[in-house]
């Protein structure tokens, strides 16, 4: 079981659009298994997905693991939102930003297209906690964080005092 650091904001490679996968090989096996691991090892409740570029590898894969919802662990390799549905206002958190919780709007209900770790491809339909994550993952591959979602002027002000504790951190350690 290898559990990887978590790259966190405002790391470059959480605000860039990761590159699609295109060798199903055992690295990319590994790599899944890595997410899982890393999101296994999380205190209980605190992670339902993760993302490659959480763990520092801009590759378009996503894992998803909502405890007891019926749909199990799943990884989602080069995932596209084909529909997106029932949208409402559903509280976030992130492992990559720490602290912080915010309301946001999303679909609780998505139809998505993707590839699964052996390079079969796939369509499913999700609902609820599941589809709110998948699409908060989704987002990740984008460079895009629930932050970026949050209402002015609240995404402001979280933004500006996370780059602010980051510059105090680094001069701390030098
Ligand atoms: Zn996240």
């Amino acid at each position: 079981m290898v559990s990887h650091p978590i790259v966190t904001f405002p790391d470059e490679i959480l605000l860039t659009k990761a590159v699609a996968v295109e060798e199903f090989d055992d690295k990319l096996e590994v790599l899944v298994q890595n997410l899982f691991d890393t999101l296994n090892a999380q205190d209980e409740g605190t992670g339902i997905g993760l993302s490659a570029p959480q763990i520092g590898v801009s590759k378009r894969v996503s894992v998803v693991h909502v405890p007891d919802d019926g749909y199990g662990p799943v990884a989602y390799i080069n995932p596209v939102v084909l529909a997106k549905t029932a949208y409402g206002l559903v509280e976030e958190s992130c492992l990559s930003v720490p602290g912080v919780e915010g309301n946001v709007i999303r679909a609780t209900r998505v139809r998505v297209e993707a590839f699964d770790r052996s390079g079969e491809r796939f369509v499913s339909e999700v609902d609820g906690m599941h589809a709110v994550c998948l699409l908060h993952e989704i987002d990740h591959l984008d460079g895009t964080l629930f932050i970026d979602r949050l209402f002015w002027p609240r995404r402001w002000r979280v933004k500006r005092q996370l780059r602010k504790q980051h510059r105090l951190a680094v001069m701390d350690t030098g």
